[in-house]
């Protein structure tokens, strides 16, 4: 208790956060600076540059939260969803269904499409839906739906959106920077993600986009945002106000310093080439757990390639297996979520993770374990 605190370095290929790059853990322990010195300003600059660049779009309103994930969620939803709009969420895991519990909180009408967990969301069922409801203000889903282990093609869940006039509302928290994702050419209208899954940097932070339709509708709500510390119009002030920046809340500096490496770490490696190395990985990892007997709960099509899902054999212990990886191997997997709670694992080869040492490391602490 009065000694300085030095946690374990655990090998850790959860569903995030996982390991994060040494440069990263550098940039994190540089000086600080003030939120709104030039400098700093500067480095906000730099990171929307690089975060357009990771979306792949030319949004103007490209930020970062200073708050996880979920932050991002309810940051998007407040802001796109009136009291009393028509939202429909596309649900086939835990994530999803977390968006139907801000929705209900914030008084939207939901509208709930329910997919089977393990199986991305089926574009027919979403057109379906939106015939019956052609009032339908805004259609939300997610890309990679962490629980389960399913990608949905989102690309056509956002055209079927706009097809029937609504906007399209995206979680890419587990994608962003592992997996395909292209914002403009795929015409989402907003999308938030975290720092710590698919970019490998540490927790804390949710980058988020808005497309010109999207806030074109939240400078022209009837309602106000109902809340201060996430109304965007304020939030764009301070990362986009011409020339003066005004100031909102405190940004994180030093973490924002670990946010621009791992961007700019992605960038050198280059986004593309980022998606194919956790494809390869994902499908040499899937083959060598299936030589040792098991199995993905996810068709392969639709597997993520940065977090996948397996099936716990017959008479396995789950929880054992866990805790024994995790003191004898010093390794930390994910176990299932809601209705997949001990049904299922979820490994995670995400940035810095996603190579053949970490693959071999994997299966030989579970070879160990299992036997
Ligand atoms: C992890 C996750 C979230 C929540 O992110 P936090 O950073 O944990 O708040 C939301 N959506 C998906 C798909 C996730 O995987």
């Amino acid at each position: 208790m009065n000694r300085t605190f030095f946690p374990m370095n655990r090998v850790l290929l959860g569903p995030g956060p996982s390991n994060v790059h040494p440069k990263v853990l550098q940039a994190l322990s540089k000086p600080a600076l003030g939120h709104l010195d030039p400098q700093f300003i500067g480095l906000m600059d730099e990171i929307k540059v690089l975060l357009k660049y990771t979306f792949k779009t030319e949004n103007e309103a490209a930020l970062v939260l200073s708050g996880p994930g979920s932050l991002g969620m309810e940051a998007c939803l407040l802001n796109l969803v009136e009291p009393g709009d028509k939202i429909l969420v596309c649900v086939g895991g835990y994530f999803a269904n977390r968006m139907t519990q801000i929705v209900e909180k914030i008084d939207g009408n939901l509208i709930t499409l329910k997919e089977t967990w393990g199986r991305a969301i089926d574009p027919n069922k979403l057109e379906d839906a939106l015939k019956q409801n052609p009032d339908t203000k805004i259609v939300a889903f997610v890309h990679a739906e962490t629980s389960t282990g399913a990608l949905s093609d989102i690309k056509t869940l956002s055209e079927i959106a706009h097809k029937f006039g609504a906007l399209s509302l995206a979680d890419v928290v587990t994608s962003l920077g592992a997996v395909e994702l292209r914002i403009d050419e795929w015409q989402i209208d907003a999308a938030y993600s975290c720092s710590q899954k698919g970019l490998a940097c540490v927790a804390g932070m949710s980058p988020i986009t808005f497309g010109p339709r999207a806030v074109e509708f939240i400078k022209k709500r009837n309602i106000p945002v109902q809340s201060w510390f996430n109304d965007l119009n304020l939030l764009l002030g301070y990362w986009n106000g011409p020339g003066k920046r005004i100031y909102h809340h405190t940004a994180p500096s030093n973490q924002f310093y670990g946010l621009h490496e791992a961007l700019l770490l992605l960038k050198e490696e280059g986004i593309e080439n980022s998606w194919k190395r956790h494809k390869e990985n994902s499908i040499k990892l899937v083959s060598r757990l299936e030589e040792i007997g098991l199995e993905p709960l996810v068709p392969e099509r639709e597997r993520i390639p940065n977090l996948l899902t397996i099936k716990i054999p017959e008479g396995v212990d789950e929880l054992k297996v866990r805790m024994d990886l995790l003191n004898k191997h010093n390794l930390e997997i994910g176990a299932g979520l809601g209705e997949l709670a001990g049904k299922v694992w979820r490994i995670g080869l995400m940035g810095y993770n996603s190579n053949e040492k970490m693959i071999n490391y994997c299966i030989n602490a579970l070879k160990d374990v299992l036997q």
